[in-house]
């Protein structure tokens, strides 16, 4: 079975195409802010197009009307997208056929474990479920990766090197029928056409098992640009999980000032109350991934891979 996906360019051929990909969980955050304005920023330098793409595949975790609050706030916030928002829950069918030519060319298989079974798995070795024909009724389907992906140059990190996760298998369907993060976020990032995925350090460790999806699909991946996080006071990430106090709107301003120092750009202090427009006027010509890399704390707090 031949790859779900067009044979495509490499990416240097091809227009630049970023994304922004909040999950409907809750409204925006600061950390989500940076995220947000450092994917924004480059699209708009690279004369390229800046998706916003609303990734509703875990209806338990959603919060109603959370998407619409997202555009609320990125529209006040003058982070304007190109095109129609798209929603990952229009997207089933494409996740199903990538999901059946994996598992046709033999790189899948079920899995019964629990969540706790699955973590007391030593790490890089699959579970029994690997070596036995398990119905796939009830079961998660899981990756079987032999793909090995040791490391990438990160724009902002450098090299990072995943040694660990290169040999994991990892979920593309879970047990309750929904689609996995890694398989969604990949799938359509190849559907859009992304060039270049800037996000947040947070989800680094993530990228080893995204490449070996390109890898199988036999795409090109994009290049990478992991973002510092903004941490609470309680030392931890700031996340909607962690209660991270949203974003006020009428703030805005003053909000884009300090995404923009996070990301190593200080804003001179006669745009500190400008409109957003001003601000992001200045941010365009002034910003570069180079500024968030060389500020000495930007990566304090950063995961490590
Ligand atoms: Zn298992």
């Amino acid at each position: 079975m031949l790859s779900p996906f067009d044979a495509r360019r490499s990416h240097q051929e091809t227009q630049y195409v970023g994304r922004f990909a909040p999950s409907p969980s809750g409204p925006l955050h600061l950390g989500s802010l940076v995220a947000a304005l450092g994917s924004y920023l480059r699209a708009r330098q690279m004369d390229g197009k800046w998706l916003l793409r609303i990734e509703d595949i875990d209806p338990p975790r959603e919060q109603a009307n959370a998407d619409e609050l997202i555009k609320e706030t990125l529209v006040r916030h003058g982070l304007l997208w190109d095109e129609d928002v798209i929603y990952q829950h229009n997207s089933h069918e494409r996740y199903e056929q990538a999901l059946k030519y994996l598992r046709v060319n033999g790189h899948c298989y079920f899995c019964q474990c629990t969540r706790k079974q699955r973590l007391a798995n030593p790490k890089g070795q699959p579970c029994a479920c690997a070596q036995l024909a398990l119905s796939p009724q009830g079961s998660a389907t899981v990756l079987r990766n032999t793909v090995a992906v040791h490391e990438i140059d990160d724009l902002a990190l450098g090299r990072v090197s995943f040694e660990e996760q290169s040999k994991d298998d990892f979920i593309l369907r879970r047990k309750d029928g929904l689609y996995a993060y890694q398989l969604a976020v990949v799938v359509d990032d190849i559907a859009s056409g992304v060039t270049e995925v800037v996000r947040g350090a947070d989800i680094l460790p993530a990228t080893a098992y995204q490449l070996a999806l390109y890898n199988l699909f036999a795409q090109p991946a994009p290049a990478y640009v992991h973002l510092p996080l903004v941490m609470g006071d309680n030392g931890q990430k700031l996340s909607k999980q962690n209660h991270a106090p949203p974003l006020n709107n009428e703030l805005a301003s003053s909000n884009l000032c300090t995404a923009l120092e996070t990301l190593g750009l200080r804003v001179p202090s006669h745009l500190n109350n400008a409109p957003v427009t001003d601000i992001l006027d200045f941010a365009v010509h002034n910003w570069s991934v180079a500024l968030t890399a060389d500020n000495p704390h930007a990566f304090d707090n950063r995961i490590d891979a």
